[in-house]
């Protein structure tokens, strides 16, 4: 089979036809008020599908993230052609995780399309685990394109080596609650928080967190990319634990770049 029937044969050829998925809103539709929602207790992943009609398919979708990642078709994968430049440093903690805004300008091409980077964040541990084994925490960096659809790429971290592009980040973690600070003198740039090898998997799947839209498109890199123990811990120190337990893969099938 070749590639191209294989990618329509999973879903991945539903980026040829135009389709768009709702960005994550914390704010309900219905009422205006702001849903709160949380990992644990009555508010925890368990029950996010009915504390707001719009969080439904966090109970009800068949295609939602994190899964297991486990075997999968080997394919010859295109490279994902990534193109991030450096941006100023705009982070804030939304009381879930540290988020970094990114400025307009870096994107990824994927399957002949363009995925603007929007924002990068962290979870504690890993959501993704690969043969069942997670990660000390996960990198996920969000992008959208013209259409609305969504393209996020995972990548694992796990405690080796301090890791010295993301220290920049971990000196500005913001206390809980402040809004956005734009720290000037410091850049970042995304892709040296990648890892050098990019064999990656790639799934249809949906947002880890409410309103769990589904549509969206998981690259989630085969490497693991190391930080310290300290650095770890400085975030767990923050945030705890933000991650959501393993969806189930239903009818999905899961491509592996060989
Ligand atoms: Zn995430």
């Amino acid at each position: 089979m070749d590639r191209r029937t294989l990618l329509k044969l999973i879903g991945f050829g539903a980026l040829e036809t135009t389709f768009a998925v709702s960005f994550p809103s914390l704010v309900s539709a219905a009422t205006g008020q702001e849903v709160q929602w949380g990992y644990g207790g009555e508010r925890g992943s368990e029950n996010w599908g009915n504390l707001s009609p719009e969080f439904q398919l966090c109970k009800t979708g068949i295609q939602q993230s994190p899964i297991n990642l486990q075997g999968g078709i080997a394919s010859e994968l295109d490279a994902i052609e990534i193109d991030y430049k450096e941006s100023p440093l705009r982070i804030f903690n939304n009381g879930h995780t540290i988020q970094v805004n990114y400025e307009p300008g870096s994107s990824i091409k994927l399957d002949g399309q363009t995925f603007n980077l929007l924002q990068f964040h962290f979870h504690d541990p890993s959501e993704h685990t690969i043969d069942k084994k997670p990660f000390d925490m996960e990198l996920h960096l969000v992008h959208r394109n013209e259409a609305g659809a969504l393209a996020v790429i995972g990548v694992l971290l796990k405690q080796g080596q301090h890791n010295a592009a993301l220290q920049p980040i971990w000196d500005a973690f913001p206390t809980r609650n402040e809004p956005e600070q734009v720290v000037k003198t410091v850049k970042v740039n995304a892709e040296k928080l990648l890892p050098l090898e990019r064999k990656v998997y790639r799934y249809f799947g949906s947002l880890t967190t409410p309103p769990c839209s589904q549509g969206v498109n998981w690259i989630v890199m085969q490497q693991p990319v190391e930080l310290s123990q300290n650095q770890i811990q400085r975030f767990a120190d923050l945030i705890s634990i933000d991650a959501r337990p393993l969806q189930p893969l239903n009818n999905r099938f899961v491509l592996r770049s060989m």
